[in-house]
């Protein structure tokens, strides 16, 4: 098996998916891994994206798998280091919630032995730009965007170079949109003059992604990156890589075809309403009948069986906001939802026993719990259905060790017709 250049840590599931995307589209071929890899790769790539759940739990875990997933990327001879967070850089000092971003680049810095490494969530395509330092969404500062409420990590400063500040030893310092502007040697310069004033970590403004073409070729060498996806459109340069559509070959695609959605996003809505007004077999599993007892995993296979003969079906237990809330009521909002996610997952498992080869599963949590299900540790990376979404290829014990084409949407991403437009992209 050959070198990879590339070893990417991802703080969370559907975010190491988004940047494995972003590497494909400009010419990496890339595996992601679900945690840390046991064994070898399965195939020959140019990146591997180590998937971590390191979001939100204590830092001196983060630390700890963070640094597991270093060793066992140097191990696999990456020349660079990427550690990827979210790009509204989900990460903050609230109460008991300590943030994980300082303390996971603080060590890895250490690990690798540099003294300076960059740090910018800017994500342009999706609408989240860096300027003088502050963090945008959309057209409003981090801390007005909604994400000053968010439940596990409120953001309530959108001055990236004191959040960041606060959270580690090392200085902060900043790349302004000016330097941005000058390129590859301004950029440079101005890191030589950070460095020479103590800073160890520099925030970095984009406000487009010429800003990330132009920061590229100045990070080449640098041991470490941090950043959300939107760096990684500027990087396979630096390893004499250029977009190519071979980078998102699959292994070709075969046996039946079928949907499961354990998302109740407005998306996700407009999508299974689109897949069954396209007149496709669908059905509804109902959260209250798993918690009396039924075995709603075999019905839904049960009825599942004749109909995947004839073209991908579809079962959900997608539903509105206020059937949703209905349900938590009666259930408890996480003890339904792991009802779900189990049932879910149990008949993504039966179809694929069944010969389903080609799966859509719709739902980041579901996700989760599918993949888990299905016994998958490395998902290869093809091409992509939406932004941020692609078909992926694994092996599972579930199909009698063939491989299974994946595709792995978060709530809401992905076009109304998805359930259908997925399939008619794979050969
Ligand atoms: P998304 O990516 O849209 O947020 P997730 O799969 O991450 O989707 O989260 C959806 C959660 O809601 C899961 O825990 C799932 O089991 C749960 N869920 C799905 N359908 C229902 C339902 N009808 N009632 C209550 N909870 C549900």
């Amino acid at each position: 098996m050959g070198k990879i250049v590339l070893g990417c840590i991802a703080d969370d599931f559907t975010g190491a998916s988004d940047l494995a995307n972003n590497l494909v589209r400009a010419g990496m071929r890339v595996v992601q891994t679900i945690g840390v890899p046991d064994g070898p790769l399965g195939a020959e790539v140019d990146a591997v994206v180590v998937a971590l759940k390191s979001r939100t739990i204590a830092p001196a875990e983060a630390v700890a798998q963070s640094l597991a997933a270093l060793q066992w990327l140097q191990g696999q001879g990456a020349q660079q280091i990427y550690f990827k967070y979210c790009s509204t850089f989900d990460s903050t000092f609230s109460g008991e919630i300590r943030g994980n971003i300082g303390p996971v680049t603080e060590a890895l810095m250490e690990a690798l032995n540099t003294d300076f490494t960059i740090a910018t969530p800017a994500f342009p395509d999706n609408q989240r730009t860096v300027f003088k330092g502050y963090l945008f969404a959309g057209d409003v500062l981090l801390n007005e965007s909604g994400m000053q409420n968010h439940p596990l990590t409120p953001m309530t400063d959108a001055n990236l170079v004191r959040v960041l500040q606060a959270q580690t030893r090392r200085k902060v310092g900043l790349i302004d949109y000016r330097v941005m502007a000058r390129g590859e040697a301004a950029i440079r310069a101005r890191i030589d003059q950070l460095r020479a004033e103590g800073v160890g970590v520099a925030v970095v403004d984009a406000l487009s992604n010429d800003d990330l073409l132009r920061l590229g070729p100045a990070l080449k060498g640098m041991p470490l990156v941090t950043a959300g996806s939107g760096v990684a459109i500027g990087l396979p340069p630096n390893f004499g890589i250029s977009p190519s559509s071979r980078a998102s070959e699959l292994p070709a695609a075969r046996g039946l075809q079928a949907v499961v959605s354990g998302s109740c996003s407005l998306a996700t809505n407009r999508q299974v309403l689109d897949f069954i007004k396209a007149g496709r077999p669908a059905l509804a599993i109902e959260p209250l009948r798993i918690a009396a007892g039924v075995d709603v995993a075999a019905e839904a296979l049960a009825w599942a069986a004749p109909l995947i003969q004839q073209g991908p079906v579809l079962v959900y237990s997608t539903a509105d906001s206020n059937a949703v809330k209905s349900v938590q009521g009666r259930l408890g909002v996480e003890e339904a939802g792991a009802m779900v996610e189990r049932t879910i997952a149990a008949i993504a498992r039966g179809l694929v026993e069944r010969g389903v080869r080609q799966l859509v599963v719709a739902g980041g949590e579901t996700s989760g719990a599918c993949v888990q299900a299905l016994n998958i540790t490395q998902l290869q990376i093809g091409p992509q259905i939406d932004p941020g979404v692609p078909w992926c290829h694994a092996l599972s014990d579930a199909a009698a060790g063939q491989g299974l084409h994946l595709t792995l949407k978060s709530g809401n991403f992905g076009s109304d017709d998805f359930f259908s437009k997925a399939f008619t992209m794979l050969k």
